[in-house]
């Protein structure tokens, strides 16, 4: 670690061996069980975190709470430069934080990098969009009436991350929030908490030298039942969750119970369309970038290559050929291509895919497995694998977080493709390799993909943060980011004002005292 700058990095960001894990902007306290935080490129303690309690739960929603009274009357533009401030200290830390990215999620550094400017991008876009938290006026059907429509903050936005994005996901949520009016609760996943206690000591540096109140961005750790806490308090008007279809099922409960909104970003199971006019090259380096990138632990990581049986062989054999190229190894030395999985849970969920694929028939023809040895000690390390198989097997329906790519045979035309691609659970990310006009439009019609995410001659990973991003069916039809996403953390006020004398109603309907 020390080779490639964690120490460092890790003091540039505020970890301590031991950090409180609960806080409320400057404040950090609680003293409950630590979270021994483990990286998995080389299977050594990073540092610790304390978990929050009940009674430390209810100390940070009861500050929330009162700061949100005080941080919605502060203009959205101001607000706004917060988020600009914040922003600039992302583009100082930028480069401790992605390695903490890469180092305790184990996604490569250059992709930690990425997730760190995402969050700058993110803060951007919140920016600007204070300016524009535009509601739309309307005609009135009374004389002497003005109808118009305005967007007021809910109050605190629970926010519940995965481990894949355990930086970006958060900045998404938060950037808009606050600039919304919002006071924010995140609960990071249990299995990046320092990148939680990483990010909170960044904006709290923010807020402390703008003079502003604790509760505006408040930090909660620990494992589900911490998270259940946010999703049973009718204190939380929204609860953002990013994970697990099975994790979103159980939240979308718990908040529907008491009537609560919920954003749910849930499992993938994303296919790349390879149609007889795909460019092959550009097929391959989407294919194997969706498939390895991260290990595979991307929710848009693309599982299944739908490919026509006239091209089947030749792209087969071009994704076989770069498979071989790959190198696997520590993601902070560039020369790597593949880096770990989160921990040996996610190895034995990669193991039971490999052997329920050959079960069902399936034939694996880029055969993989666990590494070991110099480099591979925290046991996490595996060989990306390839499988022929059929759309209808169970574990090819299922979400698999590890590099495990299906190859399917489609015939006859694109329509046949979609059929396969759709027929899945999820809904997040699609892609279509074509150069023709015909099979691209119908993919992107009414009759084509059902995904959130459909994208033509692109992979199915990696998305701006301009676009509204989220997916339907399993994935949960919750949009984050760009695009009018911001409307979520709002609630829409309609408001009539009659000026004049009378007092009309509406619909013509006469009512005389
Ligand atoms: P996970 O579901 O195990 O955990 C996600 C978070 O939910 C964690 O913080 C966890 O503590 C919390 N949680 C779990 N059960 C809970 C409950 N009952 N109540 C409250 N909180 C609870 O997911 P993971 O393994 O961290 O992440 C991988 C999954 O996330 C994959 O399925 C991936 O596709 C999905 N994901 C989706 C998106 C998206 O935008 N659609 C983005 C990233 C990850």
């Amino acid at each position: 670690a020390s080779a490639f700058g964690i120490p460092k990095a890790l003091k540039q960001l505020g970890i301590k061996d031991t950090n409180h894990g609960t806080s409320t902007g400057n404040k950090h306290f609680g003293d409950g069980e630590l979270i021994h935080s483990h990286s998995p490129v080389d299977g050594k303690k990073i540092a610790s975190v304390t978990t929050t309690t009940a009674a430390d739960y209810e100390k940070v929603i009861t500050t929330a709470h009162d700061t949100f009274k005080e941080w919605r009357m502060m203009p959205a533009p101001q607000r706004g430069e917060i988020v600009r401030q914040f922003g600039e200290e992302l583009r100082r830390l930028k480069e401790p934080l992605g390695k903490l990215v890469s180092y305790e999620m184990g996604k490569s550094y250059q992709e930690g990098l990425g997730e760190v400017q995402e969050m700058i991008d993110i803060c951007d876009f919140a920016v600007g969009l204070s300016r524009q938290l535009h509601g739309l006026t309307m005609h009135s059907e009374r004389p002497g009436h003005r109808m118009y429509e305005q967007y007021h903050p809910l109050g605190v936005v629970g926010i519940i991350s995965a481990f894949n994005f355990p930086v970006a996901v958060w900045a998404w949520n938060t950037a808009l929030a606050w600039v919304c009016g919002d006071v924010c609760i995140w609960k990071p996943s249990e299995k990046t908490p320092l990148c939680g206690v990483a990010c909170q000591n960044i904006i709290a540096t923010v807020l402390k030298e703008n003079g502003l109140p604790e509760g505006i961005s408040c930090l909660i750790n620990g494992d589900y039942k911490v998270g259940e806490m946010m999703t049973t308090d009718s204190r939380i008007p929204l609860i953002s969750a990013t994970g697990s279809t099975r994790m979103g099922k159980i939240v979308a409960s718990k908040v529907g119970e008491r009537l609560g909104k919920s954003l749910l970003e849930l499992g993938g199971n994303n296919a790349i369309i390879v149609t007889p006019d795909a460019d092959v090259k550009m097929t391959v380096i989407g294919a194997v970038f969706g498939a390895v990138g991260t290990a595979g632990q991307r929710c848009t990581s693309t599982r299944r290559l739908i490919i026509h049986e006239s091209m089947y062989d030749q792209v087969k054999n071009a994704v076989v050929d770069a498979y071989k190229q790959l190198k696997i190894g520590n993601p902070l030395d560039e020369n790597n291509h593949v880096g770990p999985l989160i921990d040996k849970d996610a190895v034995k969920g990669y193991q039971n895919a490999l052997e329920k694929v050959v079960q069902e028939g399936g034939k694996v023809i880029v055969e993989g497995g666990m590494l070991s040895g110099n480099g591979y000690e925290s046991g996490c390390y595996v060989k990306p694998a390839i499988a022929e198989a059929q759309n209808d097997f169970e574990i090819v329906q299922h979400e698999t977080f590890a590099p495990v790519l299906y190859l399917l045979k489609y015939s006859g035309d694109v329509n046949n493709a979609l059929e396969l691609q759709n027929g899945v659970k999820q809904g997040l990310s699609s892609a279509i390799m074509t150069n023709n006009l015909r099979e691209a439009e119908r993919f992107l019609s009414v009759a084509g993909s059902d995904c959130g995410i459909a994208n033509v001659n692109i992979g199915t990973s990696g998305a701006e943060i301009g676009g509204a991003f989220g997916g339907e069916k399993d994935t949960g039809g919750g949009r984050e980011s760009g695009s009018d996403a911001w409307k979520v953390y709002m609630r829409r006020q309609t408001n009539t004002i009659n000026y004049t004398t009378e007092l009309p109603l509406a619909q013509g309907i006469k009512f005389d005292l």
